[in-house]
């Protein structure tokens, strides 16, 4: 099995029959490696060693107690499916509930809430799905019509904050529990110590106690979970995960940032534990004694005058509602059309005013189309423009039969504040 992550690495795993026992138990045939450890092992023993980890992590940060109610918000990825996995195979008598957020991502959300309802059932752990354009009336991909247009991931982090809190309330949560997983964390910190970012590090503790009364404790049981166990857990045990990635994702500036630290662990298997370790029990707790930081970590807690929910902003407006309040300006929030729509649209139009493009396929729908492959999403920036660029002063349309393909090159190119359109249905 292959898995594309967020950042476009991909992930492969096959299960093969090894010629020699399991490492662990001598008893079982070994089918997986145990990549930290460099052994191979039998399932069982994969996922005892893998769990045993998860139920340290939980135990020695006391994440929570049996009577707690805790959430886990679902992304239908394989971190926060394990995560529910885990959870439920170790403290059955533990209340647990599943939480899903369609944040109205074209060709994205409507198939992974599908995923995650497939896991929720699997498991048998009931899920509360929360549907964004349903219930508030926009789509996070409306925010390309805003001068956020190149932060949708950061947009999207703020108003989902939001939703954990709302959505948590409203359960009466006691706890929440996130996938972030070592890797994830080991990364952040690095970069947050480069760029001196010392109070966000503290916020990287595997457990954040609540802020005030009525929010929930957030934890974090894959603390110490290298991802990639993560991904060989969940294909073992045939948990359901998306293995697409969300169209919104910008590989080019991950990459960056996570090779450095794969580079280190080259080196020294070990340096992910250790950096974690120097972080955890030795710089966090300098940042949180020193006064200048203490001041400033108790700062109290305004309420915005808009949701009701908790802001550090001073203005008592918090960054989701003045984010939400850019798109009330926006009149026209059309990206798709379909064919008719289309057509009406083109016919007072001077011919050589617009360029449609059709992404991997020839067709006749289109007679004078631009052919286009899909491989060309994959192009630097600055040649995905050039191309493009002749083409700045006119509108663009773009046709694929699989919709997502050419909805991809139309999310790029308004990015880049181009006149653009998807064709997303040709019917007769
Ligand atoms: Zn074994
Ligand atoms: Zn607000």
């Amino acid at each position: 099995m292959k898995y594309i992550k967020s950042d476009y690495e991909v992930f492969e795993l096959e299960l093969k029959s090894y010629p020699f026992p399991c490492k662990l138990c001598k008893k079982e045939q070994a089918i997986i490696e145990i990549p930290s450890q460099k052994i191979k092992v039998c399932k069982d023993c994969y996922n005892q060693f893998f769990e045993n980890r998860i139920k340290k992590a939980i135990e020695s940060y006391k994440m929570f107690k049996t009577y707690d109610k805790i959430g886990v918000f679902l992304s239908g990825g394989k971190d926060s499916a394990t995560l529910l996995a885990v959870l439920k195979k170790l403290y059955p008598e533990v209340a647990l509930q599943g939480i899903y957020i369609n944040l109205g991502i074209r060709y994205y959300s409507d198939k992974a809430e599908e995923v995650v309802i497939k896991l929720c059932k699997k498991l048998n752990v009931p899920l509360y799905i929360y549907n964004l354009p349903k219930e508030e009336n926009f789509r996070i991909d409306d925010f390309i019509f805003t001068y956020f247009k190149n932060k949708i991931c950061s947009v999207c982090g703020a108003i989902k904050r939001y939703l954990f809190s709302k959505i948590a309330k409203n359960l009466g949560l006691t706890v929440i529990a996130t996938g972030h997983h070592l890797d994830d964390t080991v990364s952040t910190m690095l970069n947050l110590f480069f760029q001196g970012d010392f109070e966000s590090l503290v916020k990287l503790e595997p457990v954040l106690k609540p802020l005030y009364t009525g929010q929930a404790t957030k934890i974090k049981p894959l603390y110490t979970t290298p991802e990639k166990e993560i991904f060989f857990y969940a294909v073992l045990n045939e948990l359901p995960i998306v293995n697409f990635v969300c169209p919104h994702a910008d590989f080019t500036s991950i990459k960056k940032k996570k090779k450095f630290l794969e580079d280190l662990s080259k080196e020294n298997r070990q340096i992910k534990y250790q950096l974690l370790s120097v972080f955890l029990k030795k710089l966090i707790p300098l940042i949180k004694s020193h006064p200048q930081y203490k001041e400033k970590l108790v700062q109290p807690v305004n309420i915005c005058i808009k949701c009701g929910e908790a802001t550090s902003s001073s203005d008592q407006i918090c960054s989701r509602c003045k984010r939400i309040a850019l798109l009330n300006k926006v009149s026209d929030k059309t990206l798709e059309l379909s064919y008719q729509e289309f057509l009406k649209y083109v016919e007072k139009l001077d011919k050589e005013k617009i360029a449609i493009f059709v992404v991997n396929e020839e067709t006749d729908i289109f007679p004078n189309a631009i052919y286009i492959s899909s491989e060309f999403l994959n192009v630097s920036k600055r040649k995905f423009l050039k191309f493009f660029k002749p083409y700045k002063d006119k509108i663009l349309f773009f046709y694929s039969s699989d919709p997502k393909q050419s909805y991809l090159f139309v999310l790029k190119l308004k990015k880049a504040g181009f006149k653009v359109f998807n064709i997303k249905s040709v019917s007769f």
